[in-house]
């Protein structure tokens, strides 16, 4: 598989007043294309830091990004602002939908932002909002839409004009979970179809049972990277974590000050 984003040794420093604060701590990751990831951690651990320096809207204190064979570092303001509006897509918390503009027309600004509107566009806006549910609702108001709607045009506005990379920072925050399974599996099912790297922060970890892989960080340093099914699912709750009784190595472990013949061992 293709790799779409790689960062190396990512740190990012706030100084405040005398103290420095690092928010990012030496992180390294790479993503393929396909990959639909779940970006996890406390509040405060760095996720919205990490994730504004992928997008390029922060540079970091050091380390560096590479999108699409293109290093962040190297390019200046106005190739940065070209990346976001033709290679990222972007959904918030917030999902920023502009009222007076019709779903399908605020799915459609993307293409005439990045000036690749044209004759195929308002077709292949109806598409991926039926593909979200929404074809009976394309010439609504934001205002005329329930919570999930507007998230759902939100997912269609951040992959209309094709990007590579998918960044949406707590997508499902304002839905019940119902709704936000639906919302965050929708998702991940296009970002598998049409191939993207699919990033979600979210701090709700019942959400990551869509996801291929889990990026855990903690103190802005990664704590935990996996794409183990088994893993995935018990971190979501699907399934409790299975203990064993193994015999132990040379059959007696200490244990509690004891020795014993058998030790359970948690699998994960
Ligand atoms: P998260 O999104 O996981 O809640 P953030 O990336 O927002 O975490 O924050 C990580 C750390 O960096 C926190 O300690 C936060 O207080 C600090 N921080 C974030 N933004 C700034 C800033 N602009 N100036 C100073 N400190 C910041
Ligand atoms: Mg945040």
């Amino acid at each position: 598989m293709t790799t779409v984003l790689t960062t190396e040794n990512l740190t990012k420093e706030y100084q405040v007043d005398e103290t420095t604060i690092t928010a990012v701590d030496n992180v390294s990751l790479e993503l393929k294309a396909g990959e639909f990831v779940a970006l996890v951690g406390p509040s405060g651990s760095g996720k919205t830091t990490l994730l504004a320096m992928i997008a390029g809207l922060l540079s970091p204190t050091s380390g560096q990004i590479t999108l699409a064979g293109e290093e962040l570092a190297q390019m200046n303001e106005a190739q940065l602002t070209a990346l976001r509006r033709n290679r990222i897509g972007f959904t918030f918390q917030a999902n920023n939908l502009v009222p007076y503009l019709t779903v399908r027309e605020n799915v459609e600004l993307m293409l005439r932002l990045n000036g690749t509107y044209n004759k195929d566009s308002r077709r292949q806006a109806e598409e991926l909002l039926q593909r979200l549910g929404l074809g009976e609702r394309l010439n609504s108001l934001p205002s005329q839409l329930s919570g999930g709607q507007k998230q759902r045009v939100a997912i269609a506005r951040s992959l209309i004009h094709d990007p590579a990379l998918v960044l949406a920072d707590e997508p499902t925050a304002s839905l019940d979970t119902a709704l936000a399974y639906q919302v965050v599996g929708t998702f991940a099912d296009l970002i598998h179809e049409q191939n993207r790297v699919g990033i979600m922060v979210t701090h709700d970890l019942r959400m990551v049972r869509h996801v291929d892989r889990v990026i855990q960080i903690a103190d802005g340093r990664l704590e935990k990277d996996t794409s183990d099914r088994y893993d995935i699912e018990v971190m979501a709750g699907l399934r409790q974590p299975e203990t064993v009784i193994r015999p132990a190595l040379n059959g007696k472990v200490k244990q509690n000050g004891y020795l014993k013949d058998t030790v359970a061992v948690s699998l994960t």
